[in-house]
């Protein structure tokens, strides 16, 4: 028998069971049975406590307890509602919004970003640009509408943003393609934790200024679904002007997301804010987009709409949010630092690092790494070219205790 009984495979390998939520099941069983104290479950991507509970943020549950049906039962406009189109554009460019013209779409997270931008900059068939370290979903996303994703490396020997590469691998797309997509997941970037600086930033800008001379069209994704967690808000966000430089068919489009920067996963928000040269490219992005949301999933939740713009509408309500947001922030940071200083210590090599939900040890063969890891308790995800630890779901305890059990799985023959 084939790999499919009715379902159609249309060219996709889908595996019988999602690996992370494998290995997850596997370190629920292993906390039943010996006790959560004995178990490191570094594998989920949300923000927990140190007991192993979803933080929520106060200030938000309050919000949601005090809603109406109104703002939850009923229909949201396809693009959203107006006060989150608004307060999204707040809550995603703080005080460093770029010039340029401004168009928000809701979506049901970042993920529904990067699948409208993907449908709407690329044509069938095409590859989209992203780092070879990446979240895995983009090829997911990309594939289920009949692209794919093609990589250059992230860092250069030195542990620095690779910018010939990215150069390369983009004027080699460009030379074959019609348009480009572009992924950058920064600031804490998805699995590594790495941050692109301002002079990555103005070497991304100026690769893209000189690509866009051949009058193809880019469209440069940044995804910032961590963008509260890498550290300072404003610091963080000191790149985004850098973006008003880029010529007239590049299009900036960014993937916010309420998911972590709310902690409001299951609620399902985002929105794609684009940032463009010229009105008419902000008004067909909006339509393009907002077609697509209607051939996919439709209206997106009002739930969390409601929420944003609230919390934007009273000041002293945002305040609390930031600030609550900002302890959690510091847990964090705290759980990286400790990881990396232990990793130092023991002489564990780690991917380049700056801060956010996760950390990477590179290695051959991390499959083989991450079940020699699980006969010790220890639950990490493989990916392709290392092992993935979330800092965001351990204890600063157990971050500072892992990197010397890493290191000797690793080195153990
Ligand atoms: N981008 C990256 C790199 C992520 O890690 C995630 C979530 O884990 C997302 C985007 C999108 O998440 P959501 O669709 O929940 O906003």
């Amino acid at each position: 028998m084939g790999e499919f009984i009715l379902a159609r495979g249309n060219g996709r390998k889908i595996p019988q069971e999602d690996k992370i939520f494998g290995i997850s099941s596997r370190a629920k069983a292993a906390i039943a049975e010996k006790g959560f104290d004995h178990v490191i479950n570094g594998t989920i991507g949300s923000l927990l406590d140190d007991e192993g509970n979803l933080v929520v943020l106060e200030s938000v549950d309050k919000v949601y307890r005090e809603l109406k049906p109104v703002d939850y039962a009923e229909y949201a406009p396809i693009g959203g509602i107006a006060t989150f189109r608004e307060s999204v554009k707040k809550a995603a460019f703080g005080n460093h919004a770029p010039d340029g013209f401004m168009e928000a779409v809701a979506t049901p997270g970042g993920t529904g970003s990067l699948r409208n931008v993907i449908s709407n900059y690329s044509s069938a068939g095409d590859q989209v640009l992203t780092s070879d370290w990446h979240w895995a979903p983009y090829n997911t996303i990309a594939g289920e509408i009949g692209r794919s994703v093609a990589t250059y490396e992230l860092f250069t020997e030195g542990g620095t943003f690779n910018a010939e590469a990215f150069a390369a691998k983009s004027a080699e797309l460009l030379a074959k393609q019609e348009s480009l997509v572009v992924i950058i997941n920064t600031p804490a970037h998805n699995p590594t934790g790495y941050s692109l600086t301002l002079e990555d930033w103005s070497k991304v800008v100026e690769i893209l200024s000189e690509e866009a001379k051949s009058g193809k069209a880019i469209a440069l994704l940044i995804d910032v679904a961590y963008i509260d967690f890498a550290g300072d808000e404003d610091e963080y966000r000191e790149f985004f002007p850098l973006l008003s430089k880029l010529p007239e068919n590049v299009i900036s489009i960014v993937a916010y997301s309420l998911s972590k920067t709310f902690a409001l996963y299951g609620a399902r928000c985002g929105a794609m804010i684009c940032v463009a040269k010229t009105q008419e490219i902000a008004d067909e992005f909006k339509r393009v987009c907002e077609f697509s949301s209607r051939g996919s999933w439709s209206n997106s939740a009002k739930i969390a709409q409601v929420i944003l713009s609230r919390i934007y509408s009273d000041p002293e309500l945002l305040r609390m949010t930031n600030e609550e947001r900002a302890g959690y922030r510091n847990m964090l940071i705290a759980r990286g630092r400790a990881f990396s200083e232990a990793a130092a210590e023991c002489g564990l090599e780690i991917v380049p690092f700056d801060a956010g939900f996760f950390v990477s040890v590179p290695c051959d063969d991390p499959d083989k790494y991450s079940k020699r890891l699980e006969k010790e308790d220890v639950f990490l995800v493989p990916l392709a070219k290392g092992i993935r630890v979330a800092v965001s779901s351990i204890s600063e305890e157990k971050c500072r205790k892992l990197p010397p059990i890493i290191k000797a799985a690793l080195d153990a023959e």
